[in-house]
């Protein structure tokens, strides 16, 4: 079988690991917690950085600190993973969505104003696949209307807009170390961001909202989201790595971009747009409408042949959970659902070789040519 992604471990994780073991140091309070935490801020320009237990995770505990209430509405692409908008909706507020680009696949930004009521309080920019999405434009609105804007960077490590790091921008970012992004710990995740205020809440809640005067008095509820020595050791040596990771990911890329550009019944993904340079977190396909073919067909072919792919997101207006809540009723995102009935990506992790990536590309040629 052809993994769609396999992480590599092979520079110091097994080192700084066995660290951990001898010295008998494997709970969050170990040393290299705190040493991941600035390693990475640092990276992304940031001046705290909070590692938690998952991107997830930190995308709940950077919404809660918002304070928001029942009446407050949060834009959000409808094109996404279902973090951001579930953690919208335990907040009590209302995700509000917005449609993508069938070329970036990022969240329309010129769709945004239209959006903006007197109830909107944040934006959430999604950074999908590889590209980051337009952000100079959004900071614009985030400005003019006071809005707080959260980063999704969960698969932009390594990744720049006009030069600057993904994780940057907007008031908190996020990242996620499941082990299909660029750099893993096993599960993890971080909040990044320059306010000391929102780091001491983020370090609050993550840690039960403890406090120092007197253990086990609480004046809020937090959640344990607390990260391990075991999984900042592994994210110490796979961080000294990701420059090495982009550029292996760029290679791949560029190999099958070139390799699958004569298919004329499929699009790839964009190679640059003005602002950034594709690092290919996934490589994605989207097969053209004029082809009857859905994702679900090639999948299963590419699966006869051992190639394990996956599915492109489902959009948020059409998932059954949020339906029942009755969210997102009559709203329609055309691009969001032919992306969902129409995308796919195909194998791409560090450890895929060049003769794995031709049978790929072999298959591919059987299916479209
Ligand atoms: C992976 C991902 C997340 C969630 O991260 P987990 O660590 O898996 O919880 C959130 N947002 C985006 C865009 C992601 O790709």
């Amino acid at each position: 079988m052809i993994l769609v992604n396999e992480p590599d471990l092979n520079g110091n994780e097994l080192k700084y690991l066995t660290e951990c073991i001898k010295t008998n140091w494997i709970s969050c309070e170990g040393s290299f917690v705190k040493k991941f935490e600035s390693e990475f801020a640092k990276t992304v320009n940031r001046k705290f950085g909070i590692a938690l237990t998952s991107g997830s995770t930190a995308l709940d505990l950077a919404l809660h600190s918002l304070a928001l209430s029942k009446n407050d509405e949060v834009i959000v692409p409808s094109f996404t993973i279902i973090s951001p908008v579930a953690s919208i909706i335990r907040t009590g507020a209302t995700p509000v969505l917005i449609d993508s680009n069938l070329e970036t696949w990022n969240m329309n930004v010129e769709d945004i104003e239209r959006k903006i009521t007197p109830k909107t309080k944040a934006i959430i920019i999604v950074h999908i696949y590889g590209l980051p999405v337009d952000i100079d434009p959004v900071i614009q609105l985030a400005k003019k209307y006071n809005l707080i804007i959260i980063e999704d960077a969960a698969e932009m490590h390594g990744q720049t807009y006009k030069g600057k790091p993904c994780g940057s921008f907007g008031d908190i970012s996020i990242f996620s170390f499941y082990p299909n992004k660029h750099i893993t710990t096993g599960e993890g995740g971080m909040i990044v961001t320059n306010d000391i205020e929102i780091a001491n809440k983020i370090n609050s809640l993550k840690n039960l909202c403890f406090v120092p005067e007197r253990r086990f008095v609480h004046y809020e509820l937090g959640w344990n989201a607390r990260f391990t020595n075991l999984q900042a050791a592994i994210g110490l040596a796979q961080l000294e790595r990701l420059d090495i990771f982009i550029k292996r990911k760029r290679e791949m890329g560029k190999y099958y971009t070139k390799k699958l550009s004569h298919l004329k019944s499929i699009s790839l993904p964009l190679e640059s747009t003005t602002y950034a340079e594709n690092i290919y977190w996934v490589f994605g396909i989207l097969i053209k409408p004029e082809c009857k073919l859905t994702a679900n067909d090639v999948i299963k072919k590419l699966a006869e042949k051992n190639i394990q792919t996956r599915p492109f997101f489902y959009p948020m207006h059409l998932q059954p959970v949020f339906t029942k809540m009755k969210l997102f009723k009559n709203e329609e995102y055309k691009n969001s659902e032919i992306m969902a009935n129409k995308g796919f990506y195909i194998p791409s992790g560090l450890n895929l070789t060049y003769q794995q990536m031709d049978i790929v590309i072999e298959a591919l040629e059987d299916i479209f040519a």
